[in-house]
């Protein structure tokens, strides 16, 4: 398998938006599209997108998970950013035809088939700044993905970063492309400078999430993540392993929570990270200025295996599909 989202399917799917109109999807080649150099979306960065998998269903056909909430969440996500909103079914109906056109390169679970809607401002005016673009394009990649846990998986180094913001607050909750270009350099310089995977961004104390992944922690019988208050981003992997906390018996508070109470946590806690690439995945150590502190044993916790299995199980249509976030293509 490829180097993960660097290998496409051959057709995406597109739609236009002129003047606030919507026009009809289709399929075109995924290569090089014409823009104009003026688009909207390269100098006033107008761009939002989705990530949701689909997988190869054990019975032969093939099922997205939770594709209604990725749809929801692109939408709120055009308004925030005053882009042509596509309409709830066009968006529900791209997901079906990208599906039944990868077809057979659906890979076997754990792989799956990663989607990518992505929506544009294109008017061609490097004067309207201060204005909305009302010409718009959207399309879906598709990625087929394999095992991200190949190999074991391995618990990740965090540094916590109580100075720096991912983004500013309020716009925390849009899946747009300015937020990961403001917190790029701040996780280049973990990596540069200690050898960390990904920053948790706590700016003034409040322990908020990593550059495109929710964090999560485990005291005791109680789950404990940031509430959404516009500052981190309303991920449904979150939402769902929420869910699947609470069946387990867990209780589950979201609630802002400090530095100082996750360091306290941490060396008898769980943590980990959650996303639809990374599923949920441990974190084994926090760097915070000099100090290195192993979170539990530094593996994998008991909760949070036991979370990744019962949201496995789900996801794969091996087990039990008690909440209905499987949707049959
Ligand atoms: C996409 C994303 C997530 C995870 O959301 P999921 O819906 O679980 O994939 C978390 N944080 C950020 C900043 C993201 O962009």
């Amino acid at each position: 398998m490829a180097e993960f989202g660097a290998s496409f399917i051959p057709n995406m799917v597109v739609a236009r938006c002129r003047d606030g109109q919507w026009g009809e999807l289709s399929l075109k080649p995924t290569e090089a599209m014409p823009m104009h150099p003026a688009a909207h979306v390269l100098h006033y960065g107008s761009e939002c997108f989705e990530g949701l998998k689909a997988y190869r269903s054990p019975n032969g056909g093939a099922h997205l998970f939770r594709p209604d909430r990725h749809v929801a969440r692109m939408r709120a996500s055009a308004e925030h950013l005053l882009l042509p909103s596509p309409p709830t079914t066009m968006l529900e109906e791209s997901l079906r035809v990208m599906v039944r056109e990868a077809g057979d390169a659906i890979p076997d679970y754990p792989g799956s088939l990663y989607l990518r809607p992505c929506l544009l401002g294109l008017d061609p005016n490097i004067g309207s700044a201060g204005k909305p673009s009302q010409g718009a394009i959207y399309f879906v990649l598709a990625s087929p993905v394999g095992d991200y846990f190949a190999g074991g998986v391995r618990p990740l180094r965090l540094l916590i970063d109580d100075e720096n913001m991912r983004a500013t607050p309020g716009f925390g909750q849009v899946k747009t492309g300015g937020n990961y270009a403001a917190a790029l350099r701040h996780i280049q310089r973990a990596r540069r400078n200690h050898n960390a995977d990904q920053v948790l961004f706590c700016p003034g104390g409040d322990v908020q999430e990593t550059g495109a992944a929710n964090f999560l922690l485990i005291r005791g019988n109680e789950l404990i993540t940031k509430r959404l208050d516009g500052t981190i981003l309303p991920g449904i992997t979150r939402d769902s392993l929420l869910q699947l906390a609470r069946d387990a018996g867990l209780t589950v508070t979201e609630r802002d929570f400090t530095v100082d109470e996750l360091l306290e946590a941490a060396p008898h806690g769980e943590a980990a990270l959650s996303g639809t690439a990374a599923v949920l995945t441990p974190v084994g150590t926090l760097i915070h200025g000099s100090q290195e502190i192993t979170v539990g044993d530094g593996n994998s916790g008991p909760w949070m295996t036991r979370l990744r299995e019962a949201l496995g199980s789900i996801q794969s249509g091996h087990g039990a599909d008690p909440h209905g976030w499987r949707v049959s293509v």
